[in-house]
């Protein structure tokens, strides 16, 4: 099973509807247009990669 990294949902691989982004030599793969659509506009926030920007501490 795959795993959709913006909603969380499981995504069976053998689905003809799965959509996909290469990102960084990894491909993820989304469950709708939407997901992929956020994914392609902040990949690091889904792939769990810390971005200089939002490297603040709260305390
Ligand atoms: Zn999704």
């Amino acid at each position: 099973m795959l795993k959709d990294p913006v909603c969380g949902m499981k995504i069976d691989e053998k689905s003809t509807t799965i959509l996909k982004s290469d990102y960084r030599n990894k491909t993820y793969y989304f469950c709708s247009r939407g997901c992929k659509k956020s994914f392609d506009d902040n990949p690091s926030k889904y792939t769990g990669e810390s971005t200089d920007e939002e490297q603040s501490c709260c305390c």
